[in-house]
């Protein structure tokens, strides 16, 4: 049985089905790695979605949206005065989408100070992360995860990682780079080194390492991320190809891509959840990538980044 716990946030989204017409649901990079690994993990498996939500209508909603998934909200703390962010996607005449998004007073960014309030440990100062003891076997986060938490509180989400990593829990890490979302690319390079440093398996794209590292394929990647000491390393990047670099093997997985793209939106989430999710069911890299591959090749075949868990389920069977 695999035990995986999230860290991040999940954001109310408004897609525009039609003039002045706007479809409601919930969604973010976390929520769909939490839900692509719990819909194909063994049923045994559980995945904990650790995030901040308020006392809100929607923010109810999500948590009844992530039950209906059986993705775990023990971790899904309540702020008591913040809510949900959300964000709308619009689409113009052309067919051209254009995102807008509220997420700056998010509950998600005070998911640390809930999370230690929550395992305060009363006297010596300190605390435990009992809520989360004994420690998980995965735990992951992605870049926007970190640029999200309010820049006070990330000792906090530091001292956890620390803390896990020393209990044996393994650790991965998407950078998932969001440049809108850090003061600048300096104080990322900064974050996301401290996040390789720990990552025992990172799940790069290739264009974000471009954007900050100026690396501009595989072998460039590899050689980047060879400084630390990362164990298992898989870089997507789109129609490509998926790199893989392991302490037994290293190879190249070729993508058949797909000829009509709906949209790419949960590309490289979908991927990461169902990586995931094979590797726990005991398969090869090569067998998981693959897989993998596949299933992210069905969720650009259709619009959003949830598919109905219906069509998901015959699709795949086919
Ligand atoms: P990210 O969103 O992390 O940048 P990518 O764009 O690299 O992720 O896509 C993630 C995965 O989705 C790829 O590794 C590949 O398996 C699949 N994928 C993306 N674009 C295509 C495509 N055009 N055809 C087939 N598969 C694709």
């Amino acid at each position: 049985m695999t035990d995986l716990v999230i860290l991040g946030e999940s954001m109310v989204e408004f897609s525009q089905r039609g003039p002045g017409l706007f479809q409601q649901s919930f969604a973010g990079d976390v929520h769909s790695v939490a839900v692509y690994f719990k819909r194909l993990a063994s049923p045994g498996d559980r995945v904990r979605l650790m995030t901040a939500v308020g006392h809100d209508a929607a923010s109810l909603g999500l948590v009844a949206a992530l039950k209906q998934e059986s993705i775990d909200t023990s971790l899904v703390f309540r702020h008591p005065t913040r809510q949900l962010g959300l964000y709308m996607v619009n689409t113009d005449s052309e067919g051209e989408r254009g995102f807008s998004y509220w997420r700056s007073d998010s509950a998600a960014r005070e998911v640390m100070p809930l999370f230690r309030e929550s395992t305060h440990v009363a006297g010596d100062g300190g605390y435990l992360p009992c809520g989360i003891a004994p420690g998980p076997d995965l735990f992951f986060f992605s870049g926007i995860s970190l640029a999200v938490l309010s820049p006070g509180t990330r000792p906090a989400f530091w001292e956890l990682v620390e803390q896990l990593h020393s209990a044996g829990t393994r650790i991965v890490f998407d950078p998932n780079y969001r440049p809108k979302l850090w003061t600048s690319a300096k104080e990322t390079r900064t974050e996301y080194a401290r996040a390789f440093e720990y990552a025992h398996l990172a799940l790069p794209g290739i264009e974000d390492l471009e954007v900050l590292y100026g690396v501009k394929d595989f072998r460039g990647a590899c050689d980047f991320l060879q400084g630390f000491d990362i164990e298992e390393l898989v870089i997507k990047d789109g129609p490509n190809g998926v790199c893989y670099r392991g302490p037994f093997e290293r190879f190249v997985e070729p993508i058949t891509p797909v000829e009509r793209v709906v949209d790419t939106t949960a590309a490289g989430d979908s991927f990461n959840g169902s990586y995931l999710a094979y590797r726990s069911q005991g398969l090869s890299p090569r067998a998981a990538i693959a897989r993998a591959a596949k299933v992210s090749a069905l969720v650009i075949q259709h619009q959003g980044a949830l598919m109905d868990s219906a069509v998901f389920n015959r699709a795949l069977v086919k």
